[in-house]
């Protein structure tokens, strides 16, 4: 817990997270039961750790910085494309109402299906799929975010956002940039909001 607050304090707080609602999460969810067990005193660090599969957990400040980017409200509903661990989808089940999130890889989707169950987010549901088809008969969604890096914006992703809706994500491939998308009545606007690096967002059929 002190961790987690020392977390927040010096690595989000400190870098200009503000939103409440975002911190507060931040401070609520329990991130060193969302990575491997040999890696749980490293949970708080400010890194990203792996979580199997060749997959990461996002550092604790982008999860934050995604989050805040949403602009999310206790309506919300969210779609996540990458489950990985499950945390980002904590974090965001914390704030909105709903959370549907994909990832590709069984394993990863099985255990923080579990994970979540156990931890009490009755508001979040895990599928295994394909995350640039999206989540056809759920949408449309409040918010996108991904935590994958597709090479351009998914066309169907921005199909399944409301209008006035935002997405968040990495584009590129070696050199990323995360883009808030914002889905307005004649088309998008897409601002890019800093560098970073994700893994890659994976075509189904290369995997
Ligand atoms: N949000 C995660 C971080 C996940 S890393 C967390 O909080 O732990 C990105 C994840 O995207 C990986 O688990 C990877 O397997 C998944 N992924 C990659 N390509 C995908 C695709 N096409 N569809 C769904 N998930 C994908």
């Amino acid at each position: 817990m002190q961790k987690r607050q020392q977390m927040v304090d010096e690595q989000i707080a400190a870098r200009g997270i503000s939103d409440e609602k975002v911190l507060a999460a931040m401070r609520a969810v329990e991130r060193h039961l969302f990575v491997p067990a040999a890696l749980r005193s490293a949970a708080y660090a400010d890194e990203p750790l792996p979580i199997g599969q060749g997959q990461t957990i996002s550092q604790p400040f982008i999860v934050a910085y995604m989050t805040e980017a949403l602009k999310l409200t206790s309506d919300s509903r969210v779609l996540e494309i990458g489950t990985g661990s499950g945390y980002q989808a904590a974090v965001l089940a914390e704030i909105a109402k709903t959370v549907y999130t994909i990832e590709l890889y069984e394993p990863l989707a099985g255990a923080a299906a579990a994970r979540l169950e156990s931890l009490g987010y009755t508001n979040v549901t895990v599928r295994c799929g394909d995350g640039y088809s999206g989540w056809p008969e759920e949408a449309p969604f409040d918010a996108i975010i991904a935590t994958a890096a597709p090479a351009e914006v998914p066309g169907e992703l921005i199909r399944q956002l409301k209008t006035g809706g935002r997405m968040v994500l990495p584009v590129g491939s070696i050199f990323q940039e995360l883009y808030l998308v914002t889905k307005t009545p004649s088309g998008v606007e897409t601002k890019m909001l800093l560098p970073v690096r994700f893994v890659p967002m994976i075509k189904a059929d290369t995997k």
